[in-house]
């Protein structure tokens, strides 16, 4: 354990690109300040230094190194060793997601992830909340994406209240579609319960999309995927949702899910309100080949990275890449700055969610960062620091 202790790190700010010299105590930042000499003790040019950014916030995630936090039974085992598999990926904190299933093995999963809370320290600072994908979604085909149509329904509060308590109050994010009745009641008490509504899987009409905004719905759920494959030129719920100046939007930035031209058009019109999310299922970080996902599903995951079914190569089986991977996808194609694309992974999601960690790199703000490089295609994490403890491989 190093908690307690002080330490100094140098590195280039993932912003400026100058010298920083980092001074950590305990679990949180002392300092940030521009280093003007040399740093003690290295005789390597400031290009040589990693750079330093904020750790990465992921409010969406399934599952990573064949740990799927959706395959009953899911053991709180899984999600200790999914936590630190995700530092180690420089992931600090991250909402694992609980998606559409039957109402016992939505709630088995979030018992376990509830008891990995309880007991493990690592897991209670790391995982800020859990996001329940469904089942309140459209049981339309596209809309419901591979979510099963048998286990979709409407809005039932009773139902969530249920969970909830079974979740230990961990449930932070919702994602339900504002198609079904009753809906604005359901919005409005997930509110008053700080519990964020995220619109996703949806065949909502613009109207029912206006609604859901003005009940208390705050994001838009991989904006863009999770939808028909025909849409009405106009209006429809995309337009909708782009529209609304109340809705951030979360994007799932892999290279396959949405093409560039509408990743650029989100960000410009979205601005500040764009985040990005991995939606990774528990096929990332494996290395390519065929698999069975969810012990019945054969899968390919190919060289470049991309997940599709084994028999329907046009169909994606989900993302198998973490946000590194979608911040290099973005930065690299000059959508956007680097800086930019690790901000909306990192201190946005966080700001978004009112975590302690969207301070970033500022004195006082918990130590939570990543030291890495940036080859001009790719990023390597060299190192994770999770409440000023360090994570390396
Ligand atoms: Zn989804």
């Amino acid at each position: 354990m190093n908690t307690g202790q002080r330490k100094e790190i140098h590195a280039l700010h993932y912003r400026s690109g100058k010298p920083m010299k980092i001074t950590v105590a305990g679990n949180r930042f002392e300092s940030i300040e521009a280093a003007s000499d040399e740093p003690a003790g290295m005789n390597s040019p400031p290009e040589a230094l990693p750079m330093v950014g904020p750790g990465l916030v992921d409010l969406q995630i399934n599952g990573y190194m064949g740990i799927d936090f959706n395959h009953y039974p899911v053991s709180p085992r899984h999600l200790s060793d999914a936590t630190r598999l995700l530092q180690l990926a420089g992931v600090t904190s991250y909402y694992p997601t609980v998606t559409t299933s039957s109402d016992e093995y939505i709630e088995d999963s979030l018992k376990a992830i509830a008891a990995a809370c309880s007991t493990d320290a690592e897991c209670a600072d790391s995982i800020a909340g859990i996001h329940l994908e469904g089942p309140f979604i459209s049981p339309e085909d596209g809309a419901r994406g591979a979510h099963l149509a048998r286990y979709t329904k409407a809005p039932d509060w009773e139902l969530l209240q249920r969970w909830q308590d079974a979740a230990k109050g961990k449930i932070r994010i919702v994602t339900m579609s504002p198609e079904w009745p009753g809906s604005t009641a359901f919005i409005e008490k997930c509110k008053l319960n700080g519990i964020t509504v995220s619109i996703g899987h949806t065949s909502a009409s613009p109207e029912q999309i206006r609604e859901a905004a003005a009940a208390g719905a705050r994001m838009s759920t991989h904006l863009g995927n999770g939808a028909h494959l025909m849409l009405p030129r106009h209006p429809n719920y995309i337009w909708e949702q782009l529209a609304d100046d109340s809705l951030h939007a979360c994007l799932i930035p892999d290279g396959f899910h949405v093409p560039l031209s509408f990743l650029k058009v989100v960000l410009k019109v979205k601005g500040p309100l764009a985040m990005l999310v991995s939606d990774a299922v528990s096929l990332s970080g494996l290395p390519p080949g065929a698999y069975r996902s969810h012990g019945r599903i054969d899968v390919i995951k190919t060289e470049q990275g991309r997940l599709h079914l084994a028999d329907q190569p046009q169909l994606l089986a989900g993302s198998a890449q973490l946000l590194p991977w979608g911040i290099d996808h973005l930065a690299r194609s000059g959508v956007c700055s680097l800086a930019d694309a690790w901000d909306m992974s990192s201190i946005r999601p966080a700001a978004f969610m009112d975590l302690p960690s969207q301070a970033g790199l500022e004195a006082g703000a918990p130590a939570d960062f990543v030291l890495f490089h940036w080859t001009g295609e790719q990023v390597h994490i060299r190192k994770t620091f999770k409440n000023g403890m360090e994570r390396s491989g």
